[in-house]
């Protein structure tokens, strides 16, 4: 039996592959702390909840029309666009899907055909270099430096560009590396963009996650030629603590949108109609819960960072925001404890994880080998227990 060309190409995720050898070790009785997870800690918010167990009372458990997401939804979300992003959206021009990782596909497979280009900045999540593999399209990875903050440069981005080149994916604040691009690196990209009309797909899920009084600016809000060409994904997973309940959804020119809800009516036809009842009360509801959970982050960034700093040949930049650190761990490869040799991020995540029974996720899976990714979306107590393991684990190499 052979499994078509793409599928054929495309890697499982490692961030999930680490989540369930930690589970997996944990189901053991080894007592594990995971940093692999990329999710909050917290619980949905009473409200919320609320709104999705009277939509089960009251009988919304259906099919819902259209199945592009419930006109309610759409025009919370048209609000909060305009709330948050400075951007006009109109219920035609926004989509509603089962996840942002869904909304990213969707767009992906209503823009590109086999042989396309897709620009991917180091350090990348995950699924973007897969999802392109999905529908027969090249991700080309394109490195970004330490000295620009691992953010892409628009020099950088002009020199990927081939006539092949069909979309940018753009992360900010970024997973893995919490890096937050600020309005005049977007608008160097946007010119770019617009100079070769190429697409950008911005993943703004962490929007509501950055810290020191950064700024989120959305890339689609620098303009109407910038705007027509972008993709802006978002969802109520991060922000609200809902990644269970899957809901995603993209603004973007109605042309776009027609075509990412084509697919996904021959897809799954709509995102869960309980879910989109409680996404409705997620945007329009009180929103105190953000910045209860934003503060906690905050806190135990700067205490994660600070105790990797203080490590010897750690070394871990401030993230400005999402709930990662990403510290640099090379001058650690070439280490040695007992037989095992820690040559990459790979080795010394599982390292780590065995010796010192802490789940990181290595960073060659985000296309950056330098790096180990740390996720502070668990407690106080379980990140202090973690950074005393991982000091005491990288005291036992030499
Ligand atoms: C978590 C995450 C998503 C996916 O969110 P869902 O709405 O749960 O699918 C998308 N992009 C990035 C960068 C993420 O970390």
């Amino acid at each position: 039996m052979t499994l078509s060309h793409n599928v054929q190409r495309v890697q499982p995720s490692v961030t999930m592959q680490i989540s369930a050898r930690a589970a997996a070790l944990k189901r053991e009785g080894i007592d594990v702390v995971a940093l692999s997870a990329g999710e909050p800690d917290f619980d949905t918010p009473d409200n919320i909840k609320k709104v999705a167990i009277s939509a089960i009372e009251n009988g919304f458990t259906k099919y819902t029309t259209p199945s592009s997401g419930i006109i309610e939804l759409k025009e919370a979300i048209c609000a909060k666009f305009k709330r948050d992003n400075g951007l006009e959206y109109t219920p035609d021009t926004v989509t509603v899907n089962s996840g942002a990782k869904h909304s990213l596909f969707l767009a992906v497979a209503a823009l590109l055909n086999p042989g396309d280009e897709v620009v991917i900045p180091t350090p990348y999540w995950v699924t973007y270099s897969e999802q392109p593999r999905l529908v027969g399209a090249e991700p080309v990875i394109v490195e970004t430096r330490p000295e620009n903050g691992l953010k892409l440069t628009a020099d950088e981005f002009r020199a990927a560009i081939t006539p092949n080149t069909r979309m940018l994916f753009l992360c900010s604040p970024s997973n893995p590396s919490g890096a937050v691009y600020t309005r005049e690196e977007l608008q160097a990209l946007a010119e770019v963009a617009v100079q070769h009309g190429i697409f950008v797909l911005s993943d703004e899920i962490y929007e509501k996650l950055v810290y020191d009084g950064i700024e989120h600016v959305s890339i689609a809000a620098l303009g109407e030629d910038i705007k027509d060409l972008t993709i802006v994904v978002n969802g109520v997973s991060k922000a609200y603590a809902m990644t269970g309940w899957r809901i995603g959804y993209a603004g973007a020119s109605a042309e776009i949108i027609n075509g990412m809800n084509k697919v996904q009516m021959q897809e799954v036809s709509h995102p869960s109609s309980i879910s989109q009842k409680a996404a409705v009360e997620a945007l329009d509801g009180p929103q105190e819960s953000i910045e209860e959970m934003r503060i906690a982050f905050d806190q135990r960034r700067r205490y994660m960072v600070d105790r990797l700093n203080a490590m010897a040949n750690v070394q871990c930049t401030l993230p400005q925001g999402a709930f990662y650190a990403y510290p640099d761990v090379s001058k650690l490869y070439g280490s040695k404890s007992g037989q095992r040799d820690i040559t990459d991020s790979v080795t010394l995540c599982e390292y780590l994880l065995e010796e010192g029974r802490v789940a990181c996720v290595p960073g060659a899976g985000f296309g950056t080998q330098e790096h180990i990714r740390l996720s502070y979306a668990t407690s106080m107590e379980l990140i202090e227990q973690a950074m005393d393991r991982i000091d005491d684990a990288l005291k036992k190499i030499g």
